[in-house]
């Protein structure tokens, strides 16, 4: 196992980490927890969960009540979220994870899926870091960090104002243009970045062909590559896959195992490859980000991206909701007026002016179904 030490916490932590959001049957406790126990005895020590993960937290309990007697010879990190936006709130959510989970404090505790700078003002302004210091002080948790699906500069500025020990952020061969400004950020001031995602949820090992362009050794899979790119990232301190399967954290395993370090010149290659790979689809450049009508188009042309390579309408409309905060009821589609800025500016030269008709008329449908 490769490790790596998270910011300036003095922990060193698996560079593959355990996302315990994919598990395959949550009813199946005892499969569960023995995945958790697999990808333990095989050297993970980053198991990541939230409250919002079904009964991921309860599960991760069962496989603790084993690894707890064996943790001061070979310690875990765990960590969970809050979207508590209030002190109680957050209180609360820890308290609860904590029970689920059996554990006296939590090694990484994250104020989680922060969408933009208004959400971290609202809630900094409603008490919630000052919560988290006063559970810092009390040994309730151990370092505060943060989830955010914000874009790399707004990630940047949230660094700045509070010192977070860490940032969890999507990060993958297929995005790393959105978050590579806050990814530089958190590094250069010392903090941990955990990477979720690292295989575009699911996307990387569904397209394989797509991806081909990760490979950069005849003896590595598409998925060993798209992880090994992460690892080999001197800025990043944890992949955080999920797993549903023992084979799965093999694959990873397999990853970790036959790393070489890459060079400059094929991870110069491999940041190539992604606009030739994507030549129809959205790269996250952003240099479309300035729409007069303040509609999020990168956003939009994101998850239009997810639409195509992955599960059609409901995959593109989860993406949407789950990684950009954009409601099915937000109308910012209604605001284009088709002037064309964006797609003057696009450097895939994409029709966006159509791809957020597509988007909108499945939004529709979606609104439609929702008040049957
Ligand atoms: S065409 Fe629509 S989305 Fe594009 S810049 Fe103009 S208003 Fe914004
Ligand atoms: S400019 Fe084009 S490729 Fe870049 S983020 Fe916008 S839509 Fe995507």
């Amino acid at each position: 196992m490769i490790h790596k030490l998270y910011g300036s916490t003095g922990i060193n932590v698996s560079a593959i980490g355990f996302g315990a959001m994919r598990f395959a049957d949550q009813s199946q406790t005892e499969e569960c927890a023995s995945l958790v126990k697999y990808a333990y005895d095989k050297g993970i020590t980053y198991f990541d969960t939230a409250p919002g993960y079904g009964k991921s937290e309860e599960l991760l309990g069962v496989a603790f009540k084993t690894m707890l007697k064996e943790r001061a010879r070979r310690p875990f990190y765990v960590s969970s979220k809050t979207m508590g936006g209030d002190p109680s709130s957050i209180r609360r959510d820890l308290e609860t994870s904590l029970t689920r989970m059996g554990l006296e404090y939590l090694d990484f505790y994250h104020m989680w899926c922060l969408l933009s700078p208004e959400a971290y003002a609202e809630r900094k302004r409603n008490g919630a870091l000052k919560e988290f210091d006063r559970l810092k002080e009390e040994g309730l948790i151990r370092h505060i960090c943060v989830s955010s699906h914000m874009s790399g500069g707004d990630i940047g500025a949230l660094l700045a104002d509070y010192p977070f020990e860490g940032v969890l952020l999507g990060y993958s061969a297929m995005n790393f243009a959105f978050r590579d400004a806050g990814v530089e950020a958190a590094a250069a001031a010392r903090r941990g970045v955990v990477a979720m995602n690292p295989l575009g949820g699911g996307v990387i090992p569904r397209e394989p062909k797509r991806f081909e362009f990760v490979r950069t050794r005849n003896d590595e899979t598409v998925v060993e590559a798209a992880l090994r790119f992460i690892i080999n990232d001197p800025r990043i301190t944890v992949a955080l896959a999920g797993f549903s399967t023992t084979a799965q954290v093999d694959e990873a395993l397999r990853a970790i195992d036959g790393f070489q370090p890459l060079s400059e010149d094929q991870v110069a290659k491999i940041r190539v490859g992604i606009r030739e790979a994507f030549n129809e689809l959205c790269t996250g450049c952003q240099y479309c980000d300035q729409c007069p009508q303040s509609i999020p188009v990168p956003y939009y042309l994101d998850a239009y991206n997810h639409m195509v390579l992955g599960n059609g309408p409901q995959d593109m409309i989860n993406r949407l909701q789950w990684q950009w905060g954009i409601k099915l009821e937000d109308d910012y589609l209604d605001r284009c007026n088709q002037c064309g800025l964006c797609e003057k500016a696009c450097t895939q030269k994409l029709p966006i002016r159509d791809r957020l008709a597509a988007i909108r008329a499945e939004v529709g449908k979606a609104r439609l179904a929702v008040k049957k």
